[in-house]
């Protein structure tokens, strides 16, 4: 399926070095978007990039640390002398860093709040209220997780962090919403993606890959039509929160 109304926008994805947010640049940039893509390795937004160039699309590489204030701020100011005002953000960089809570992980424990909680965005809030005002449509999109929602033994912490950008989502849609800001809270089940080769330990690979095995996964691929869908909605149509999950997975 093709989303015409997405040309023009002007979007902003985290974590658009690989995965989901790889596959969302692509797909926004191919529905006619003009996308930022932020994430910290260069090489890899610069291939994206130029991917989503020789497709015929406009993309921007800004490298951006999301638990860095500065980095934030410097990579929104590169982004507005760019691209000029923003109407579409996904947040949706993330690590997932499974430990025993009695490893007592404290450094990879924050490492997920910082880059799960706390790296949603704020940079970008004013550009959707403003777009907003002047009857443009605006969209904030929040990639949280299933995990939000599940109990997996080793997976406390990153499931408290997904738990929390479930009720960010619901919290910034009550101020966002009346002010004709769409806020959406995507909650994907198991995806094909890089996210777990950052597992520290053989035996957590193993429970993914098993995992993966039982229940298939989506693709990427997948959560950018899902992104492409709710972003080209009618203005007054906002799907607020959206579980999408591989048939396989209970
Ligand atoms: P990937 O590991 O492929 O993508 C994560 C992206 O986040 C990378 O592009 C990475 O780029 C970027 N990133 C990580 N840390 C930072 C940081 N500090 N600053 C800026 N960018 C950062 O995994 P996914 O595509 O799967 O993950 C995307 C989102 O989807 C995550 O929020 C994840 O929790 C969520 N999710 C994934 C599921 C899955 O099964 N795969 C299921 C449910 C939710 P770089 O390293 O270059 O910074």
């Amino acid at each position: 399926m093709s989303y015409d109304n997405l040309s023009g926008r002007t979007a902003v994805v985290t974590g658009a070095a690989s995965g989901i947010g790889e596959a969302v640049a692509v797909r926004l940039a191919a529905e006619g978007a003009r996308v930022a893509l932020l994430a910290r390795r260069a090489d890899r937004l610069e291939t994206v990039a130029a991917k989503i160039r020789a497709a015929g699309g406009e993309a921007l590489a800004v490298v951006a640390d999301v638990t860095d204030d500065a980095s934030v701020q410097a990579a929104a100011d590169a982004v507005h002398g760019a691209l000029g005002t923003v109407d579409l953000v996904v947040n949706n960089a993330g690590v997932m860093l499974p430990h025993p809570v009695d490893d007592g992980r404290l450094d990879e424990w924050q490492r997920m709040i910082d880059t799960n909680v706390t790296g949603v965005l704020r940079a970008f809030t004013g550009d959707l209220v403003t777009v907003a005002a002047r009857g443009g449509t605006a969209d904030l999109v929040n990639i949280s997780s299933i995990g939000a929602h599940l109990v997996f033994p080793t997976y406390a912490v990153y499931g408290a962090t997904k738990a929390a950008v479930t009720q960010l989502s619901q919290a910034l849609r009550a101020e966002f919403g009346p002010r004709d800001v769409r806020v959406t809270n995507i909650e994907p089940g198991l995806t094909e993606t890089e996210l777990a080769d950052h597992i520290g330990s053989d035996e957590g690979r193993a429970q993914v890959d098993g995992m993966l095995a039982a229940m298939g996964s989506l693709s990427a691929a997948d959560l950018a039509d899902l992104v492409g869908y709710v972003t080209s909605r009618p203005r007054h149509v906002n799907l607020s929160q959206v579980v999408a999950l591989p048939t396989r997975q209970a």
